[in-house]
């Protein structure tokens, strides 16, 4: 017998205390018949219902490892209670010498625990989509996917009902590809006919140990329809945005060609030579911040991951946004009690606190993202398009999209949106934005965490700090001028007292917005989609609107 994971809220273990691995091998896989199905096959998209510590995902892995390594998988997993990783290591130690190097590779792209859906590539085979939330609100707004095999994985049905609803079976009927399987330990009388009466055929078999009986069967309708990534993309602008298009669109296995105008990438708004990677707040987790905090883990996510084998200034310093205002405390503090993140996502400390953190004397309570990040955006951007076919000094225009090269065109061109006419009747508009860079110092060396004040000064680097940066809609020049860095060294120094501050060097640039300073992202005609106007926020917001625009899992009510 094992000392094995238990879950308070649902007084039930994660898996069977004789063998969880050889419990999961039996029930899920070969209750898919997937030992014999995955060797004839090029891809399979398997999905299950509640991921806890990932152990059928790995026995999943390693099966297709063994029997198809070729075999490319996407695994989409629903989960309301993530667990962290340490928890999730541990949990995992009795099999840690049968995965070894698996355990790490996907706990170094397990997402931050916020709710939404977060696609990631843990190999160049292996897709997994971890979908945080309640599965009944979580479930119905998957799409573009055709399952074909599921794992019903919930807790014991009596103590989880939630898991094993009506909602749950429709939707696995809405999302089946042609003859999906599904497996489950349990054969509890309400499943097995909640599952016939959504269409799928149902029978019993011999469970694992000494459980009696388990439910296996397959759907008997027709399959659900996926539509093709396009093979041959056009992606218009080569800053952040173009980049983690062409990034995204790679991994699907598309060819992917950046148009740039200027004889750089990143020679716009997303040339800044440090930038920081932050969420913006919402006091609720309602949708637009709920992209936000998703899109901060997934960048976070990434850029630590690529910065494995990547340099482009990527340091996790995490960041300290000062209560400069009631106003901004009131906002932080409902943010900490209404999201119930935790601690390690963030948090909110005192003064004292604060200035331990940073390193430097701060004299107002502050919210801490330990995970927060600082990357050379220009030098991200290189990474980004890794592989991709780029061609700088090179325009392409609006006439330009009638050619049949193309399967598809992905408008990410910044400030050169008036360029084409279907963006005309958007809300967009520039905003000028300047960023003034400080000589390093004895005193400013110390600093160990970005401070953000409305303004912002980053860590050290290259004998350097950022400090921006400015807000300009009703300028439009990319001179960098005097007043504006005099304008960023007074909000820094009523934030932060400094003794010493001697301007360097400056950068003004144009960036994009919409009024309500929310990107816009989607499929704008056939064959023609944008992801733009990503303000001040674009490290943390590209990536996962990038996943949004073609083909997208999550149903959302942002993109067009
Ligand atoms: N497959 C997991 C593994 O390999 O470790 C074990 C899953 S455990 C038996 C059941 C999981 O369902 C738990 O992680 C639990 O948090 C999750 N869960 C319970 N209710 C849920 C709900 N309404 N929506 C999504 N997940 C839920």
């Amino acid at each position: 017998m094992q000392d094995v994971p238990r879950s308070k809220r649902f007084d039930d273990i994660y898996f069977s205390k004789e063998n969880g691995l050889e419990e999961s091998r039996f029930v899920f896989l070969q209750g898919n018949l997937l030992e014999e199905r995955l060797p004839a096959l090029k891809n399979i998209t398997i999905a299950e219902t509640g991921f806890g510590t990932g152990l059928n995902f790995l026995a999943l892995w390693d099966l297709a490892e063994k029997t198809n390594p070729e075999i490319k998988i996407h695994y989409v997993s629903y989960e309301q209670y993530p667990l962290d990783k340490e928890a999730i290591r541990g949990a995992l130690t009795p099999w840690s010498h049968i995965f070894s190097t698996k355990i790490d590779t996907y706990l170094n792209v397990y997402p931050m625990e916020v709710p939404g859906f977060h696609t990631i590539y843990v190999t160049d085979n292996i897709k997994l989509s971890l979908v945080f939330g309640d599965i009944n609100e979580t479930l119905p707004q998957t799409q573009n996917i055709a399952v074909d095999a599921w794992f019903l994985d919930g807790f014991t049905p009596a103590k989880n009902p939630e898991m094993w609803t009506e909602t749950v079976f429709r939707n696995m009927a809405r999302l089946s590809a042609k003859d999906a399987t599904f497996a489950t330990f349990t054969s509890a009388g309400f499943v097995k006919r909640g599952l016939h009466d959504a269409g799928f055929q149902v029978e019993k078999s011999k469970g694992f140990s000494n459980k009696r009986e388990r439910l296996i069967g397959y759907w008997q309708g027709e399959g659900a329809k996926v539509s093709a990534i396009p093979k041959k993309v056009a992606i218009i602008g080569g800053g952040l945005a173009g980049c983690a298009a062409a990034y995204w669109l790679g991994q699907e296995g598309a060819e992917a060609t950046i148009f740039e105008k200027g004889p750089v990438l990143a020679g716009g708004a997303s040339g800044n030579p440090i930038g920081m990677v932050n969420p913006r707040f919402y006091k609720f987790p309602e949708e637009q911040g709920l992209y936000y905090m998703a899109a901060y883990s997934d960048a976070v996510t990434t850029y630590k991951n690529l910065a494995q084998s990547h340099d482009f200034g990527f340091r996790q310093c995490g960041a300290l946004h000062l209560c400069t205002d009631e106003e901004k405390q009131e906002r932080f503090e409902g943010l900490v009690e209404n999201w119930c993140l935790p601690k390690h996502i963030l948090e909110i400390v005192d003064a004292g606190t604060a200035s331990e953190l940073a390193n430097i004397p701060l004299d107002k309570p502050a919210l801490h993202l330990p995970q927060s990040a600082m990357v050379s955006p220009a030098a991200l951007c290189q990474v980004l398009v890794n592989g991709s076919d780029v061609r700088l000094n090179t325009e392409f225009q609006q006439s330009d999209m009638n050619s049949n090269e193309y399967d598809a065109v992905v408008l990410t061109c910044g400030t050169g949106f008036k360029g084409f006419d279907m963006l005309n009747n958007k809300d967009l508009h520039t905003v000028r934005g300047q960023l003034t860079l400080i000589e390093a110092t004895e005193e400013t060396r110390k600093l160990q965490k970005s401070i953000h004040y409305g303004g912002y000064i980053s860590p050290e680097i290259d004998n350097g700090h950022a400090v921006g940066a400015t807000y300009q809609k009703w300028l439009d020049t990319e001179e960098a001028m005097e007043e504006d860095n005099a304008y960023n060294i007074e909000k820094l120094r009523e934030a932060v007292s400094l003794r010493e501050v001697k301007v360097i060097d400056a950068r003004a640039s144009m960036r994009v917005t919409t009024k309500q300073r929310f990107p816009l992202f989607g499929n704008l005609e056939e064959g023609v989609y944008c992801s733009l106007a990503h303000g001040s926020h674009g490290l943390s917001t590209v990536l996962k609107t990038t996943k949004a625009l073609i083909n997208p899992l999550e149903k959302s009510q942002l993109s067009l």
